[in-house]
């Protein structure tokens, strides 16, 4: 994979797109109280793709659940560029997920009723949007899948169902998208195409990107590494290579 190297953007508060600060969850009570995340604090930059790691149980789900409005933190805040969304009732986070927040499930979680472009376009119909034409073509186009657009989720491929999914969560122009281990029901190649399809969702269309992963290949891809341990960010690696992101690992692994 070639990649241009960018310089990284300095942080500053107009650079932020996503903030938790002091961020806790536990859940069950008593002896199985679990905490799953214990006051953590990050910052997702503008145009960026952050990849979140960590061992099984670290909180990366719980995190990014939190972060994008879909699971409630017992403490801290959580900011989505200027909104505070801690603060938010149901109506209103359920409004700013619509409009601002993208996911993409490591099930694909397509409707499969509808054709593949159906479900790109199914945002936009639900919120009462028509897409921009130009935009919509060319995330369209990006997903490479050409005549098969007409064909429904059962018919395609793991890859090509992950691709639409992350079609759709570009097509509304979301401030964010968050991905919970897009590539971990899919082999090599086709989770290949689509980190390409994410990189070029951020490089291309200046997208912002959070995609949790076990694996050190698709963290190669990210600007940046978060690494959880037990409820807390432990550790940030800049312009990641999978050899590095690899070798934090078995460091990591040996201390424990
Ligand atoms: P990861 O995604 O890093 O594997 P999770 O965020 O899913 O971790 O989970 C963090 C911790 O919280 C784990 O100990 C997990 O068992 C616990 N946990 C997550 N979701 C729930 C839940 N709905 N009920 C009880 N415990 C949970
Ligand atoms: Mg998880």
């Amino acid at each position: 994979m070639t990649r241009e190297l960018r310089p990284a953007p300095a942080v500053d508060a107009s650079n932020v797109v996503a903030r938790a600060t002091a961020l806790c969850k536990s859940y069950g009570v008593g002896e199985a109280r679990v905490v799953a995340l214990d006051r953590v604090d990050v910052a997702v930059r503008a145009g960026e793709l952050t990849a979140i790691m960590g061992p099984s149980g670290s909180g990366k789900s719980t995190l990014m659940h939190c972060l994008a409005g879909l699971d409630s933190a017992d403490g801290g805040e959580i900011w989505i560029g200027d909104t505070e969304i801690t603060a938010l009732d149901d109506r209103e986070l359920t409004r700013l997920r619509r409009d601002r927040i993208g996911f993409v499930f490591q099930a694909f979680n397509l409707v499969p009723t509808l054709t593949a472009l159906e479900n790109i376009t199914l945002p936009l119909d639900i919120a009462g949007r028509r897409p921009e034409p130009g935009w919509f073509t060319r995330v369209v186009d990006a997903v490479g899948l050409g005549d098969r657009l007409g064909h429904r989720p059962s018919e395609l491929s793991g890859g090509q169902q992950q691709r639409v999914a992350c079609a759709r969560a570009l097509v509304a122009r979301p401030r964010i998208v968050f991905a919970d281990e897009p590539t971990g029901n899919l082999d090599s190649r086709a989770g290949a195409e689509v980190l390409d399809l994410m990189r070029l969702g951020v490089d291309t269309f200046g997208q912002t990107i959070v995609m949790v992963t076990h694996d050190p290949v698709a963290a190669s891809y990210a600007d940046r590494v978060l690494f959880l341990a037990d409820g807390r960010v432990v550790e940030e690696m800049a312009d990641p290579s999978a050899e590095k992101v690899l070798e934090r690992m078995k460091r990591a692994e040996g201390a424990r």
